[in-house]
Order: structure tokens, then C-alpha cells, then sequence
């Protein structure tokens, strides 16, 4: 509770003019991350009333070529034998103070791991990587879909990482640190990730997080222990991430109702 009393901001402590610039920069990704944006439904609103302004995005923003950010959110992986989008991730991370890859496909190519080529009419584009392949990337939001809840928490403390005082910034220093974590892991996921760095390792607590978070139910927990399916496994890494044995924050979990009164807060 000592925490939410630092961390509680009025309206007028965070005034307009301190908003950070965020923009949605799409690749080959299906649009359903910015569904998932959107589903905040008057969050999103709240998001772009108070904290920040979305100067970049080509599905709501009629800007042509991409911006100076301080938020960058990637959706999709980048096809290598498209030129521009191989620029466009370039340009991204050089135009951006943070970028995020929003999303399975960002982050670890997810269904695009698949793609062969062949197809009319560009039968060339045949390889697909996620972001953290071509750039460098600070944050990973991991899911496909990824939750609303989770795009709006990081958003939320990303500005309070630039524009929050010290305690602010100590907090959502914390809340990114795992998402950061996962950033500099890797670009694969599966569920063999989560056979060879948890379940092999024998950390596993048949707590089942791993099969809720499956998107296409790959995931049985037998006696116990999670069996994958791999011929229905789409390589979204979710299970890895939402497994409290990959990585557990000591430092954020124990103020868990403080974050979320803190973020109820935020968004009254
Ligand atoms: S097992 Fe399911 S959650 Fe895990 S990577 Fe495969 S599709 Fe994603
Ligand atoms: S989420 Fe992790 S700890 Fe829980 S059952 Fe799956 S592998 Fe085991």
C-alpha cells in the first residue's frame, strides 16, 4: 500500500504536454495485436486522452513514413526478400527509444516460422524472421493474440519509465525487467522451449498455466506433467512465457494489488 501512495498520479501531475509518442508499425502480422490494442476499449481511449499520442500506425493514422517514437509496437515478422520491410524494421529501431515486439509473430516468427514460398504472386518471399533477428529489441510481448491487459500494462509503464518520477521509474523498471528478459532470451518459441528449460529441468509444478495460455490447445497436462502436441504447436512461445517457472518477478508479484490499484488508477 506504501507503494501505491508513492506511485498514485493525479491528472494534473501528468499534464498533456508530457505524453510520450507511441506508434504501431506493421509487418507480416495479421492486424489481430492491434485488435488486442483496441479491446482496452475506453482504456485505449483513457491511454490517448492522458499518457500518450499515437503518432504512427497505418491502419488509424494517416502518417506516410515512420516517425521519431518513444514507443515503437511491432507487429508481424519481417519477410527478408522484401526490401522494405526490411527497411522499415531498420528504420524503426533507429527512429525509436524503446521498441517492443507486439505479439508471437514479432517475437519468435510464430505461424510464419512456416512459410516455404511458392505462392502466386510472389512465390520469392520464403523466409520469414521475427524482429529480434534483424534489430535489437528492448521488450517482448509474447502471445497470439497477445492480451489487451498485458499491451496496456506496458504502455502504461513506459511512461511512467520516461516521464514518472524516481519511484515511478524504479516500478516500471520492475514490471519490464521479465519482458526484457525474454527480449535478450531469444527469437524462438515452442513448446520445446518449455520442454528443455523447464520440464527437463525439472522446475515444473503441473501448475497447467502452460496449457490455459495455448492458443490452439497443444498442450494435455498427463499425470502431472504437460505433453505437447508438436503438429499443432504454432510456435507462439505463449506457454514459455506465461509459465511461473520461466521467469517469476520477486520484485513485482509481491506488489501485485498495489500495481493493479496503481493501474485502476492510471486509467479512471
Ligand atoms: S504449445 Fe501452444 S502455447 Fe506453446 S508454443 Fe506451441 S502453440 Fe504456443
Ligand atoms: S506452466 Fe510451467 S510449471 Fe505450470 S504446468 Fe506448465 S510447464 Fe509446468
Amino acid at each position: 500500500m506504501e507503494l501505491l501512495k508513492k506511485m498514485k498520479t493525479t491528472k494534473e501531475a501528468k499534464p498533456v504536454a508530457n505524453k510520450i509518442k507511441i506508434g504501431h508499425v506493421h509487418l507480416s502480422g495479421c492486424t489481430g495485436d492491434l485488435v488486442s490494442i483496441a479491446d482496452n476499449y475506453l482504456g485505449f481511449i483513457k491511454i490517448l486522452d492522458d499518457y500518450a499520442d499515437l503518432v504512427y500506425g497505418l491502419t488509424l493514422v494517416d502518417v506516410r513514413h515512420i516517425p521519431e517514437m518513444d514507443v515503437a509496437l511491432v507487429e508481424g515478422s519481417v519477410c527478408i526478400e522484401d526490401r522494405e520491410s526490411v527497411e522499415e524494421i531498420r528504420e524503426t529501431r533507429k527512429k525509436s527509444k524503446m521498441v517492443v515486439a507486439l505479439g508471437s509473430c514479432a517475437c519468435y516468427g510464430n505461424i510464419t516460422r512456416f512459410c516455404r514460398g511458392g505462392q502466386h504472386n510472389q512465390p520469392q518471399h520464403e523466409s520469414f524472421l521475427p524482429i529480434g533477428d534483424l534489430i535489437d529489441v528492448d521488450v517482448y510481448i509474447p502471445g497470439c493474440p497477445p492480451s489487451p491487459e498485458l499491451i496496456r500494462n506496458v504502455t502504461i509503464m513506459a511512461y511512467l519509465l520516461l516521464q514518472g518520477n524516481e519511484d515511478q521509474k524504479v516500478l516500471a523498471d520492475k514490471y519490464l525487467k521479465p519482458l526484457m528478459a525474454l527480449a535478450k532470451r531469444g527469437t524462438t518459441g515452442s513448446f520445446g522451449d518449455l520442454m528443455y528449460d523447464v520440464i527437463n529441468q525439472g522446475l515444473c509444478i503441473a501448475c497447467g498455466i502452460c496449457a490455459a495460455s495455448c492458443p490452439v490447445r497443444a498442450i494435455t497436462l498427463e499425470f502431472g506433467k504437460p505433453q505437447g502436441q508438436r503438429d499443432l504447436c504454432i510456435k507462439c512461445g505463449s506457454c514459455y512465457g506465461a509459465c511461473p517457472r520461466s521467469f517469476f518477478n520477486f520484485d513485482v508479484i509481491p506488489e501485485f494489488e498495489a500495481i493493479s490499484e496503481l493501474i485502476a488508477d492510471v486509467l479512471k
